[in-house]
């Protein structure tokens, strides 16, 4: 543990964040998307990335956000991709255009089978049918940056902790170089995985998903279907706020802010924010760590 001088001197560039956004539906949540871009950019990123609709519904405007954060900015852009409903040459096409477009990074996901959660995952006939295999054909059209994910409390489909690190395990000899985790809410859940990838002699960075609770109800609607845990504590905090706006953001400042300074207290170092596009938690969160603006304007 830090001392509490040591708390609050972070030294800059200590820690390597990572923000994920989501593709706009609408204009106005285009506007919105591309201020928060602005106002976390001159944090400097380690990357950004940009999620892939379930079903591979936002095929061209995953790739439009990605095109444009790399004409435009100097921020490094992940793409998210799926191998849901779609041919391997279909998803080998999409991965040469991000290479042709200049992107390093991909984010290889499995994706959610186009049933939803809770259906059996049915393979396109001719497509990647796991997360391995599509990190796999990654790794063999360029020299992509390949993160993937992993679930510290066991993904809906496994049936252990076990068949979690067997899946990481597979998609690190498939050449995956990172892991970022769905989100959690108790920081000894991450420990307590981390200790057993550890111990399995996994050495890429796992890296911990933080989810700002933005809408509480709405966070633990996906968390149930995600196998991630609301603990009691977490509910009885947002008890009675449902019509208080205002105290909501606030609570959920302060319970995102315990989590991350938590982890920092405990030697993590690297962060990646699910922002749910907005920009401003995450940016408070963020100067908490001692995470400072750099001057110049990052967007062009
Ligand atoms: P997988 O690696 O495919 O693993 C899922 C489970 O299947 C494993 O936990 C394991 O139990 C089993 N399994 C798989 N392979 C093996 C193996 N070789 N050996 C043993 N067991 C195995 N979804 C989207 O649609 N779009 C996105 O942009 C998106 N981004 C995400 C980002 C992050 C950081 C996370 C955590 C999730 C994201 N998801 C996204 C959700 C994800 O697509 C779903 O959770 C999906 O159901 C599983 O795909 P996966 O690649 O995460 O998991």
């Amino acid at each position: 543990m830090l001392d509490a001088a040591q708390k609050t001197s972070w030294p800059p560039g200590l820690f390597d964040i990572s923000y994920e956004f989501f593709p706009p539906k609408t204009p106005e949540m285009e506007t919105q998307l591309w201020e928060s871009i602005e106002r976390l950019a001159p944090l400097r990123p380690r990357f950004v990335s940009v999620t892939y609709g379930a079903g591979g519904s936002t095929r061209e405007r995953t790739h439009n956000i990605v095109a444009r954060l790399v004409a435009e900015t100097d921020i490094l852009p992940a793409a998210h991709l799926t191998c849901v409903s779609a041919s391997r040459d279909e998803v080998d096409d999409i991965v040469r255009g991000y290479w042709s477009a200049g992107v390093r990074h991909i984010v290889a996901l499995r994706g959610d089978p186009p049933g939803g959660v809770g259906s059996s995952f049915e393979p396109h006939p001719e497509g990647y049918r796991t997360s391995t295999e599509l990190v796999r054909g990654i790794r063999r059209i360029g020299d992509f940056e390949i993160s993937v994910s992993t679930y510290p409390e066991g993904h809906p489909e496994s049936s252990s902790i076990e068949d979690d690190l067997d899946a990481l395990e597979s998609k690190i000899d498939a050449g995956a170089t990172r892991a970022i985790t769905q989100f959690f809410f108790e920081n000894d859940v991450y420990f307590r995985f981390l200790d057993k990838a550890r111990a399995r002699g996994i050495k890429i960075p796992i890296v911990p998903g933080i989810m700002p609770v933005q809408n509480f109800k709405q966070t633990a609607s996906f968390a149930r279907k995600a196998g991630a845990s609301v603990p009691a504590w977490l509910a009885h905090r947002f008890e009675g706020l449902d019509e208080d706006p205002v105290t909501r953001r606030l609570i959920a400042a302060a319970v995102a802010a315990e989590q991350v300074l938590g982890l920092a207290e405990a030697g993590v170092r690297e962060f990646h924010f699910y922002t749910n596009n907005r920009a401003d938690l995450v940016f408070a969160i963020c100067h908490l760590l001692g995470v400072r603006p750099f001057s110049e304007k990052v967007a062009a």
